[in-house]
Protein backbone atom coordinates (compact mmCIF):
# COMPACT_ATOMS: atom_id res chain seq x y z
CA UNK A 1 0.00 0.00 0.00
CA UNK A 2 1.03 3.56 -0.13
CA UNK A 3 2.47 6.13 2.62
CA UNK A 4 -0.63 7.61 3.41
CA UNK A 5 -3.98 6.48 3.07
CA UNK A 6 -6.95 9.11 3.17
CA UNK A 7 -10.70 7.81 4.51
CA UNK A 8 -12.39 9.66 2.44
CA UNK A 9 -15.30 12.42 3.80
CA UNK A 10 -18.76 12.17 1.45
CA UNK A 11 -22.68 12.35 1.16
CA UNK A 12 -24.40 9.80 1.80
CA UNK A 13 -25.50 9.49 -2.29
CA UNK A 14 -22.03 9.40 -3.60
CA UNK A 15 -20.83 13.60 -3.17
CA UNK A 16 -16.87 14.47 -1.90
CA UNK A 17 -17.03 16.56 0.53
CA UNK A 18 -14.97 19.61 -0.29
CA UNK A 19 -12.92 18.65 3.39
CA UNK A 20 -12.03 15.44 2.09
CA UNK A 21 -9.81 17.20 -0.72
CA UNK A 22 -7.98 19.05 1.91
CA UNK A 23 -6.97 16.01 3.97
CA UNK A 24 -5.75 14.70 0.50
CA UNK A 25 -3.97 18.18 0.17
CA UNK A 26 -2.42 17.63 3.86
CA UNK A 27 -1.37 14.05 2.77
CA UNK A 28 0.83 14.83 0.16
CA UNK A 29 3.30 16.41 2.09
CA UNK A 30 3.76 12.85 3.76
CA UNK A 31 4.28 10.29 1.11
CA UNK A 32 2.42 9.03 -2.00
CA UNK A 33 -1.41 9.05 -1.24
CA UNK A 34 -4.10 6.52 -1.68
CA UNK A 35 -7.70 7.28 -0.99
CA UNK A 36 -10.52 5.08 0.60
CA UNK A 37 -14.36 4.99 -0.49
CA UNK A 38 -16.49 3.31 2.35
CA UNK A 39 -20.18 2.82 0.88
CA UNK A 40 -22.34 2.22 -2.12
CA UNK A 41 -23.06 5.23 -4.01
CA UNK A 42 -20.03 7.26 -5.44
CA UNK A 43 -20.17 9.81 -8.12
CA UNK A 44 -18.54 9.14 -11.50
CA UNK A 45 -16.24 11.65 -11.80
CA UNK A 46 -14.62 11.01 -8.22
CA UNK A 47 -11.57 9.15 -9.45
CA UNK A 48 -10.55 11.71 -12.24
CA UNK A 49 -11.50 14.48 -9.60
CA UNK A 50 -8.86 12.84 -6.80
CA UNK A 51 -6.60 11.97 -9.63
CA UNK A 52 -6.60 16.39 -9.86
CA UNK A 53 -5.46 16.75 -6.08
CA UNK A 54 -2.38 13.70 -5.98
CA UNK A 55 -4.02 10.80 -5.01
CA UNK A 56 -2.47 7.70 -7.18
CA UNK A 57 -5.05 4.65 -6.01
CA UNK A 58 -9.32 4.99 -4.97
CA UNK A 59 -9.78 1.70 -2.74
CA UNK A 60 -13.78 1.37 -3.32
CA UNK A 61 -14.92 -0.83 -0.41
CA UNK A 62 -17.90 -2.43 -0.47
CA UNK A 63 -19.25 -4.40 2.71
CA UNK A 64 -21.34 -7.11 1.47
CA UNK A 65 -23.48 -8.29 4.92
CA UNK A 66 -23.74 -5.46 7.15
CA UNK A 67 -25.26 -1.78 6.66
CA UNK A 68 -22.79 0.46 5.81
CA UNK A 69 -24.39 3.55 7.43
CA UNK A 70 -23.12 2.25 11.03
CA UNK A 71 -19.46 3.34 12.04
CA UNK A 72 -18.28 -0.05 13.64
CA UNK A 73 -19.21 -1.44 9.91
CA UNK A 74 -16.99 1.37 8.30
CA UNK A 75 -14.31 1.39 11.14
CA UNK A 76 -14.33 -2.67 10.04
CA UNK A 77 -14.08 -1.74 6.23
CA UNK A 78 -11.04 0.76 6.77
CA UNK A 79 -9.29 -2.32 9.11
CA UNK A 80 -9.87 -4.67 5.95
CA UNK A 81 -8.05 -2.24 3.94
CA UNK A 82 -5.60 0.36 5.59
CA UNK A 83 -2.13 -0.86 5.09
CA UNK A 84 -0.41 2.73 5.27
CA UNK A 85 1.81 4.10 7.91
CA UNK A 86 -0.72 7.28 8.28
CA UNK A 87 -4.19 7.45 7.65
CA UNK A 88 -5.88 10.52 7.22
CA UNK A 89 -9.67 11.90 7.68
CA UNK A 90 -11.37 14.77 8.65
CA UNK A 91 -12.84 15.19 12.21
CA UNK A 92 -16.59 14.76 12.34
CA UNK A 93 -18.49 12.14 15.02
CA UNK A 94 -18.51 9.60 12.90
CA UNK A 95 -14.62 9.37 11.45
CA UNK A 96 -13.80 9.77 15.11
CA UNK A 97 -15.92 6.35 16.10
CA UNK A 98 -14.19 4.75 12.84
CA UNK A 99 -10.95 6.13 13.86
CA UNK A 100 -11.62 4.62 17.41
CA UNK A 101 -12.09 1.15 15.52
CA UNK A 102 -9.21 0.83 13.89
CA UNK A 103 -7.15 2.78 16.84
CA UNK A 104 -8.72 -0.82 18.74
CA UNK A 105 -7.73 -3.45 16.20
CA UNK A 106 -3.92 -1.85 15.27
CA UNK A 107 -3.12 -0.39 18.22
CA UNK A 108 -2.94 3.03 16.28
CA UNK A 109 -2.34 6.12 17.78
CA UNK A 110 -5.04 9.23 17.04
CA UNK A 111 -4.97 12.50 17.12
CA UNK A 112 -8.41 14.38 16.37
CA UNK A 113 -9.24 18.31 15.29
CA UNK A 114 -6.25 18.88 14.39
CA UNK A 115 -5.15 21.55 12.39
CA UNK A 116 -1.98 20.50 10.54
CA UNK A 117 0.21 17.44 9.87
CA UNK A 118 3.68 16.96 9.02
CA UNK A 119 6.65 14.88 9.21
CA UNK A 120 9.12 16.00 12.15
CA UNK A 121 13.01 15.69 12.26
CA UNK A 122 12.58 11.99 13.05
CA UNK A 123 10.05 11.27 10.75
CA UNK A 124 7.35 11.19 13.17
CA UNK A 125 4.02 12.19 12.25
CA UNK A 126 3.18 15.35 14.20
CA UNK A 127 -0.29 17.05 14.26
CA UNK A 128 -1.09 20.77 15.63
CA UNK A 129 -4.61 20.65 17.47
CA UNK A 130 -5.69 23.56 19.97
CA UNK A 131 -6.85 22.33 23.80
CA UNK A 132 -8.65 23.50 26.71
CA UNK A 133 -11.28 25.54 24.41
CA UNK A 134 -8.70 26.75 22.29
CA UNK A 135 -6.54 28.63 24.91
CA UNK A 136 -3.29 26.45 23.90
CA UNK A 137 -2.10 25.28 20.95
CA UNK A 138 -0.43 21.50 21.03
CA UNK A 139 2.12 19.50 19.32
CA UNK A 140 1.27 15.87 19.14
CA UNK A 141 3.85 13.63 18.15
CA UNK A 142 2.03 10.10 16.98
CA UNK A 143 4.70 6.93 18.58
CA UNK A 144 2.53 3.95 17.53
CA UNK A 145 2.01 2.82 13.91
CA UNK A 146 -0.34 3.50 12.34
CA UNK A 147 -0.68 6.82 12.95
CA UNK A 148 -4.39 8.14 12.29
CA UNK A 149 -5.13 11.93 11.85
CA UNK A 150 -8.26 13.82 11.59
CA UNK A 151 -8.21 17.24 10.60
CA UNK A 152 -10.21 19.57 11.37
CA UNK A 153 -12.75 20.68 7.95
CA UNK A 154 -11.38 23.91 6.72
CA UNK A 155 -8.00 23.48 8.53
CA UNK A 156 -5.99 23.16 5.21
CA UNK A 157 -6.72 25.03 1.92
CA UNK A 158 -7.42 22.34 -0.56
CA UNK A 159 -4.82 22.66 -3.82
CA UNK A 160 -4.98 20.63 -6.72
CA UNK A 161 -1.85 19.32 -8.52
CA UNK A 162 -3.07 18.19 -11.89
CA UNK A 163 -2.37 14.40 -11.72
CA UNK A 164 -4.26 11.66 -13.78
CA UNK A 165 -7.63 10.27 -12.64
CA UNK A 166 -7.09 7.51 -9.70
CA UNK A 167 -6.87 4.08 -10.40
CA UNK A 168 -10.09 2.44 -8.58
CA UNK A 169 -9.61 -0.56 -7.03
CA UNK A 170 -12.41 -2.60 -5.69
CA UNK A 171 -12.93 -4.61 -2.44
CA UNK A 172 -15.70 -6.67 -0.93
CA UNK A 173 -15.37 -6.84 2.73
CA UNK A 174 -17.34 -8.36 5.85
CA UNK A 175 -18.35 -6.41 8.39
CA UNK A 176 -21.20 -8.79 10.05
CA UNK A 177 -19.03 -9.75 12.67
CA UNK A 178 -18.70 -5.96 13.76
CA UNK A 179 -22.35 -5.00 14.38
CA UNK A 180 -23.60 -8.17 16.05
CA UNK A 181 -26.84 -7.47 17.85
CA UNK A 182 -26.87 -4.17 16.02
CA UNK A 183 -29.94 -3.07 13.38
CA UNK A 184 -30.71 0.25 11.89
CA UNK A 185 -34.66 0.39 12.82
CA UNK A 186 -34.95 4.45 11.34
CA UNK A 187 -33.12 6.28 9.34
CA UNK A 188 -34.23 10.00 8.85
CA UNK A 189 -32.15 11.97 6.32
CA UNK A 190 -31.66 15.66 6.98
CA UNK A 191 -33.29 17.79 5.34
CA UNK A 192 -31.31 19.03 2.23
CA UNK A 193 -30.69 22.81 2.51
CA UNK A 194 -28.88 25.03 -0.25
CA UNK A 195 -26.55 26.22 2.77
CA UNK A 196 -22.90 24.40 2.74
CA UNK A 197 -22.21 22.04 5.83
CA UNK A 198 -21.77 23.85 8.79
CA UNK A 199 -18.36 21.75 9.97
CA UNK A 200 -16.87 22.92 6.40
CA UNK A 201 -18.11 26.09 5.84
CA UNK A 202 -15.79 29.06 4.90
CA UNK A 203 -18.28 31.61 6.55
CA UNK A 204 -20.01 30.94 9.42
CA UNK A 205 -22.68 33.18 10.58
CA UNK A 206 -23.44 32.28 14.53
CA UNK A 207 -27.14 33.72 16.62
CA UNK A 208 -27.20 33.60 20.17
CA UNK A 209 -29.61 34.24 22.81
CA UNK A 210 -29.47 37.97 21.66
CA UNK A 211 -31.62 37.00 18.46
CA UNK A 212 -34.35 36.65 21.13
CA UNK A 213 -35.19 33.84 18.56
CA UNK A 214 -35.39 35.50 15.23
CA UNK A 215 -32.66 34.15 13.21
CA UNK A 216 -34.27 35.92 9.70
CA UNK A 217 -31.07 38.77 9.64
CA UNK A 218 -28.88 36.08 10.10
CA UNK A 219 -29.96 33.88 7.56
CA UNK A 220 -29.65 36.40 4.96
CA UNK A 221 -26.61 37.59 5.66
CA UNK A 222 -25.38 33.57 5.48
CA UNK A 223 -27.22 33.03 2.04
CA UNK A 224 -25.44 36.91 0.43
CA UNK A 225 -21.77 35.75 1.59
CA UNK A 226 -22.74 31.76 0.55
CA UNK A 227 -22.05 31.08 3.97
CA UNK A 228 -23.99 28.53 7.23
CA UNK A 229 -25.82 29.28 9.57
CA UNK A 230 -25.04 28.36 13.64
CA UNK A 231 -25.81 29.06 17.06
CA UNK A 232 -24.92 28.78 20.45
CA UNK A 233 -26.37 26.47 22.68
CA UNK A 234 -28.80 28.59 24.55
CA UNK A 235 -30.64 29.32 20.94
CA UNK A 236 -30.78 25.45 19.96
CA UNK A 237 -31.97 24.31 23.49
CA UNK A 238 -34.84 27.20 23.33
CA UNK A 239 -35.91 25.66 20.03
CA UNK A 240 -35.19 27.89 17.68
CA UNK A 241 -32.96 26.09 15.61
CA UNK A 242 -32.04 22.88 15.32
CA UNK A 243 -29.59 21.15 17.53
CA UNK A 244 -27.48 20.09 14.73
CA UNK A 245 -26.28 23.90 14.27
CA UNK A 246 -25.07 24.38 17.44
CA UNK A 247 -21.05 25.08 17.94
CA UNK A 248 -18.85 25.08 20.68
CA UNK A 249 -17.77 21.81 23.34
CA UNK A 250 -20.46 19.78 23.33
CA UNK A 251 -21.48 20.68 19.41
CA UNK A 252 -19.77 21.20 16.22
CA UNK A 253 -16.18 22.88 16.20
CA UNK A 254 -15.96 25.17 12.87
CA UNK A 255 -12.74 26.55 11.82
CA UNK A 256 -14.35 28.88 9.06
CA UNK A 257 -12.14 31.39 7.23
CA UNK A 258 -14.96 34.00 8.31
CA UNK A 259 -17.13 33.91 12.11
CA UNK A 260 -19.81 36.04 12.48
CA UNK A 261 -21.28 35.68 15.76
CA UNK A 262 -24.22 38.18 16.45
CA UNK A 263 -25.88 38.13 20.10
CA UNK A 264 -23.63 35.70 21.63
CA UNK A 265 -21.81 36.13 24.63
CA UNK A 266 -18.95 34.13 23.99
CA UNK A 267 -18.98 31.72 26.79
CA UNK A 268 -16.02 29.58 27.36
CA UNK A 269 -18.47 26.59 26.19
CA UNK A 270 -18.93 28.42 23.03
CA UNK A 271 -15.43 29.41 22.55
CA UNK A 272 -14.28 25.88 22.26
CA UNK A 273 -15.60 25.05 19.33
CA UNK A 274 -15.09 28.39 17.55
CA UNK A 275 -11.91 29.94 18.69
CA UNK A 276 -9.57 28.31 16.04
CA UNK A 277 -11.66 30.27 13.31
CA UNK A 278 -9.53 32.61 11.03
CA UNK A 279 -11.48 36.33 11.54
CA UNK A 280 -13.80 36.49 14.14
CA UNK A 281 -16.59 39.17 13.70
CA UNK A 282 -18.79 40.26 16.79
CA UNK A 283 -21.50 42.16 17.11
CA UNK A 284 -23.31 42.96 20.61
CA UNK A 285 -24.62 45.74 22.40
CA UNK A 286 -22.41 44.95 25.43
CA UNK A 287 -18.78 45.99 24.96
CA UNK A 288 -17.77 43.80 28.11
CA UNK A 289 -18.90 40.90 26.61
CA UNK A 290 -16.44 38.32 26.56
CA UNK A 291 -16.54 37.46 22.67
CA UNK A 292 -14.73 40.89 21.72
CA UNK A 293 -11.50 39.67 23.90
CA UNK A 294 -11.41 37.18 20.66
CA UNK A 295 -12.81 39.03 18.21
CA UNK A 296 -10.27 40.71 15.17
CA UNK A 297 -13.63 43.17 14.79
CA UNK A 298 -16.05 43.90 16.92
CA UNK A 299 -19.10 46.27 16.59
CA UNK A 300 -21.12 47.35 19.57
CA UNK A 301 -24.70 47.33 18.59
CA UNK A 302 -27.52 45.98 18.25
CA UNK A 303 -27.30 43.14 15.76
CA UNK A 304 -31.48 43.86 14.10
CA UNK A 305 -29.71 47.22 12.94
CA UNK A 306 -26.03 46.14 11.90
CA UNK A 307 -26.31 43.26 10.34
CA UNK A 308 -29.66 43.80 7.85
CA UNK A 309 -26.89 46.92 7.02
CA UNK A 310 -24.51 44.78 6.24
CA UNK A 311 -25.95 42.56 4.07
CA UNK A 312 -28.09 45.83 2.32
CA UNK A 313 -24.52 47.23 2.01
CA UNK A 314 -22.95 43.81 0.30
CA UNK A 315 -26.11 43.43 -1.75
CA UNK A 316 -25.06 46.80 -3.17
CA UNK A 317 -22.26 46.06 -4.11
CA UNK A 318 -23.20 43.15 -5.96
CA UNK A 319 -23.32 40.08 -3.56
C1 LIG B 1 -21.22 21.46 30.15
C2 LIG B 1 -21.66 22.60 29.28
C3 LIG B 1 -21.50 22.51 27.93
C4 LIG B 1 -21.88 23.58 27.10
N1 LIG B 1 -21.70 23.47 25.76
C5 LIG B 1 -22.00 24.54 24.97
C6 LIG B 1 -21.76 24.50 23.58
O1 LIG B 1 -21.32 23.49 23.01
N2 LIG B 1 -22.06 25.59 22.85
C7 LIG B 1 -22.56 26.75 23.40
O2 LIG B 1 -22.78 27.74 22.69
N3 LIG B 1 -22.81 26.79 24.72
C8 LIG B 1 -22.56 25.73 25.51
N4 LIG B 1 -22.83 25.79 26.84
C9 LIG B 1 -23.55 26.97 27.35
C10 LIG B 1 -22.61 28.15 27.54
O3 LIG B 1 -22.00 28.06 28.80
C11 LIG B 1 -23.37 29.49 27.44
O4 LIG B 1 -24.44 29.47 28.35
C12 LIG B 1 -23.92 29.79 26.05
O5 LIG B 1 -22.90 29.64 25.07
C13 LIG B 1 -24.40 31.23 26.00
O6 LIG B 1 -25.11 31.43 24.81
P1 LIG B 1 -25.40 32.90 24.28
O7 LIG B 1 -24.11 33.58 24.00
O8 LIG B 1 -26.38 32.75 23.19
O9 LIG B 1 -26.20 33.57 25.48
P2 LIG B 1 -25.77 34.64 26.55
O10 LIG B 1 -24.54 34.24 27.27
O11 LIG B 1 -26.98 34.92 27.36
O12 LIG B 1 -25.40 35.92 25.68
C14 LIG B 1 -26.30 36.61 24.87
C15 LIG B 1 -25.58 37.83 24.35
O13 LIG B 1 -26.43 38.50 23.44
C16 LIG B 1 -26.21 39.89 23.58
N5 LIG B 1 -27.36 40.58 23.03
C17 LIG B 1 -28.58 40.81 23.58
N6 LIG B 1 -29.37 41.48 22.73
C18 LIG B 1 -28.64 41.67 21.60
C19 LIG B 1 -28.90 42.31 20.36
N7 LIG B 1 -30.10 42.88 20.09
N8 LIG B 1 -27.93 42.35 19.42
C20 LIG B 1 -26.73 41.78 19.65
N9 LIG B 1 -26.41 41.15 20.82
C21 LIG B 1 -27.38 41.10 21.78
C22 LIG B 1 -26.02 40.09 25.06
O14 LIG B 1 -25.32 41.30 25.33
C23 LIG B 1 -25.22 38.85 25.43
O15 LIG B 1 -23.82 39.11 25.41
C24 LIG B 1 -22.46 24.74 27.68
C25 LIG B 1 -22.62 24.81 29.05
C26 LIG B 1 -22.24 23.76 29.85
C27 LIG B 1 -22.42 23.88 31.35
Amino acid sequence: MSDVLVLLDHTEDGALRPAALEAVTAGRGLGEVHAVWIGEAMAADVPEHLGRFGVTTLHRVRVTDADVRLTAVQGAALVAVARSAVVLGTSGFDAKEVAAHLAVATGAGVVSDATAVRRDGQGRVVADKTVLAGTWTTECAVLTAPAVVLLKAGAVVAAATGGAPAQVREHEVSAASAVRGIRVVEHTPTVPSDRPDLGSAEIVVVGGRGTDGDFTPLEELADVLGGAVGATRVATDEGWIGHEAQIGQTGVTVTPRLYIGAGVSGAVHHRGGMQASGTIVAVNPDPEAPIFEIADYGIVGDLFEVIPAVTAELRARGR
